[in-house]
């Protein structure tokens, strides 16, 4: 998708393109109101335990993130790289401190079983993460893996290259992770469709009403569990049997990506029940 942008313009805007292909957030704030809004969230929400233990990984996130430096480089990310260099392993470790005490039994548990594993071994862990062989690894410690790593890849994607070049349309363009979900945008983007990414936390653009899986403008459909006019519908496709969320800045300016796609799990079983598979990831709802 993103073939005609090179690795220095995709932050810059052109003539052509009024807005830029990639967008990349500061992460405190992004993990700060992510956190945030998982806590308002999980008011009278029956996943209220759940939505608060994401909170406060999303809150560890925040506090260990590092501000982008002022020049980027022209490296591009190598995600199977990062993962092997181990740099995320201090973020384990400064995020499993973060959580404290009072953790569900489970995670208690694969927490324990953890601190024995050699610096390798985690590692290990990390790879099968990134290449989504998501049964090789403890279900309980996959969203505190995965925090850690994308934190690390989060913050590589900002110091370098935006965009590799020969990424599928369905893809991060910076680092080839599945989406979370589509956020539609407001302001100086008005109505402009970004896909977030699950593992880097850029966002890149893609036109509305075609399926980000398989570029199907014609079969798409809306599905929302309330009103036409919910903030957060999911966008099926008749064509490739797909669906990933959309949600509305328009219609929720307090609306987070990651946040309220996993405050709307009740939305994921309505579609399954219809016969569409997810085609996005949530970092807290990892596939086991
Ligand atoms: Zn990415
Ligand atoms: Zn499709």
């Amino acid at each position: 998708m993103n073939e005609s942008v090179s690795p220095r313009s995709a932050f810059t805007k052109d003539s052509d393109q009024h807005f830029e292909a990639v967008r990349q957030r500061d992460l405190t704030e992004l993990y700060a109101q992510r956190a945030q809004r998982l806590q308002k969230l999980a008011q009278d929400h029956e996943l209220a335990d759940y939505l608060l233990l994401a909170a406060r990984v999303a809150q560890a996130q925040a506090q260990c993130a590092e501000p982008a430096p002022a020049q980027r480089t022209d490296q591009v990310l190598d995600v199977a790289q990062t993962v092997q260099a181990g740099q995320w392993l201090q973020h384990l470790t400064a995020i499993i401190k973060a959580l404290g005490a009072n953790l569900p039994a489970e995670l208690n548990e694969a927490l324990i079983q953890l601190q024995v594993l050699a610096d390798a071994e985690k590692i290990e862990l990390g790879q099968y993460l990134v290449q989504a062989q998501f049964d090789q690894v403890p279900s309980a410690l996959a969203p505190i893996l995965w925090a850690a790593l994308s934190l690390e890849l989060a913050m590589v994607a900002r110091r370098g290259a935006a965009v590799k070049p020969e990424q599928e349309v369905k893809c991060c363009p910076v680092c080839g992770g599945l989406p979370v979900a589509s956020l539609i945008h407001t302001g100086g983007r008005q109505g402009l469709r970004y896909l977030h990414c699950s593992l880097c936390e850029s966002e890149w653009h893609m036109v509305r009403a075609k399926c980000s899986n398989c570029g199907d403008a014609k079969a798409v459909d809306y599905i929302s569990l309330d009103t036409e006019e919910a903030a957060i519908r999911a966008e099926s496709c008749n064509h490739c049997h797909g669906y990933l969320k959309v949600i509305s800045l328009e219609r929720d300016p307090e609306a987070e990506t990651v946040a309220d796609d996993l405050a709307t799990l009740l939305l994921d079983l309505a579609l399954a029940e219809e016969g569409y598979g997810r085609t996005g990831l949530n970092p807290f709802a990892l596939p086991e």
